[in-house]
């Protein structure tokens, strides 16, 4: 017997800007809200599809949709779907049922989007297409730091600061979408939040004909990950386009890129865990591996928004978490072969790489040999983190 998944939104945001939809997939309803004072909110079914097919896909639900729903949408649904089930197999197969399949129409005349976060991907893609790009979205509740009080009002104010900079519009939008998906257990990074921005950019939909999802990856070293080239273009609408951006540049092309822009060496904010008040905790896996991208490129020291200084044991005790992390560490490692000092540099990452190796083959087994005890201690020692509710049951990046 099918078993559906159902939500309701209201027809317009409240006075404070605010759409908040009821969301049934398991037995309690649930709410989403998405707030901003920035734009006009237009709850629409593509939204709330894009929301809740992941959970969906989780328990076995299929969506059942009441009202217009975009044909381009519904026709793309089933490889959104498969896609998912290639890199999270255990995950089920579903359907959007009901609701009137029309092609969206408009003639407003509208911008071009892009989810910003001042990180180096999503910089290299605003100064790639800055003459095109008319609004930045910037997302509270949706990074992991932001989701503590107080954490996102720096961020949010440099996406602010550089929209009145270059001339764009700042899109601030506050939402629970990330705790909302983190409670069915879905790893955000490598698969979740490219879902949670498709539902904020239909939403945006009265302002934006085309919307840039910046990608970490390139061509030669494509995984599954949130913001994916053959996952994001399938979101659009015929009124609403999604492009991924970014392939052709490794990370250390990118940074290259932004620096040469003073204004992006100001505005990088790379951390998931900045001290209050601040962008960039200096001392964190993603801090210290861009500031040795510029300093590869020679751009460390004119960087406004990272310390300029670094040292080897930090490094050489890095975690490398994941596949994602070794490719960012290899291409460091690759470009740091000319003087004496690079070289050790480029040995303390090695080392990083070599002890995480060893780390990971050591909770494998533990994990293997002893799973009562090794899922007890790994509880008590990172608690009940939302990491762990996202990625657990997941593992395999
Ligand atoms: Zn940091």
């Amino acid at each position: 017997m099918s078993r559906f998944t159902h939500f309701r939104f209201p027809a317009a945001a409240d006075a404070d800007g605010r759409v908040e939809a009821t969301i049934e997939i398991e037995a309690a309803p649930e709410t989403v809200f998405f707030e901003t004072r920035d734009a006009v909110l237009q709850a629409c079914n593509e939204a709330f599809a894009a929301l809740t097919v992941l959970p969906s896909m989780r328990v076995g639900n299929d969506i059942q949709i009441e009202g217009p729903i975009s044909d381009a949408f519904c026709s793309n649904f089933d490889v959104i779907c498969d896609i998912y089930r290639d890199w999270l197999p255990a995950l089920h197969r579903i359907h959007l049922v009901g609701g009137e399949r029309l092609p969206k129409k408009s003639t407003q005349q509208r911008g071009v989007g892009l989810f910003f976060s001042g990180g180096v991907d999503s910089s290299y893609t605003l100064l790639k297409h800055k003459d095109e790009i008319t609004h930045l979205i910037v997302l509270g509740g949706f990074e992991r730091s932001s989701l503590q009080a107080g954490r996102f009002e720096s961020a949010a104010n440099s996406v602010r600061s550089v929209a009145r900079e270059l001339g764009k519009t700042a899109i601030v939008v506050q939402t629970s979408l990330r705790t909302f998906l983190a409670s069915y257990r879905l790893p955000w990074g490598p698969v979740a939040f490219g879902a949670g921005q498709a539902a904020v950019a239909h939403l945006l939909s009265a302002h934006l004909a085309r919307v840039y999802m910046a990608g970490g990856h390139t061509y030669a070293h494509l995984l599954p990950a949130g913001n994916h080239p053959l996952l994001d273009p399938r979101w659009g609408t015929e009124t609403l386009q999604f492009l991924h951006d970014g392939l052709e540049a490794d990370r250390l092309g990118k940074v290259r890129r932004i620096a040469q822009d003073e204004r992006a060496l100001a505005w990088l904010r790379v951390c998931g865990h900045p001290p209050a008040g601040a962008l960039n905790c200096g001392r964190c896996e993603k801090c210290l591996r861009t500031m040795i991208n510029l300093h590869v490129v020679g751009a460390l020291e004119r960087c406004t928004t990272l310390p300029h200084e670094f040292d080897l044991r930090s490094i050489s005790q890095l975690e490398v978490v994941n596949i994602n992390h070794q490719v960012y560490f290899e291409q460091n490692i690759r470009a740091l072969q000319g003087s004496a000092a690079d070289r050790r540099i480029a040995r303390a990452l090695q080392r990083a790489i070599h002890a995480s190796g060893r780390r990971r083959a050591i909770r494998r087994t533990a994990q293997a040999v002893l799973p009562g005890p090794y899922r007890f201690l790994r509880r008590m020692v990172r608690g009940g983190e939302t990491a762990q509710k996202e990625g657990e049951a997941f593992g395999r990046w």
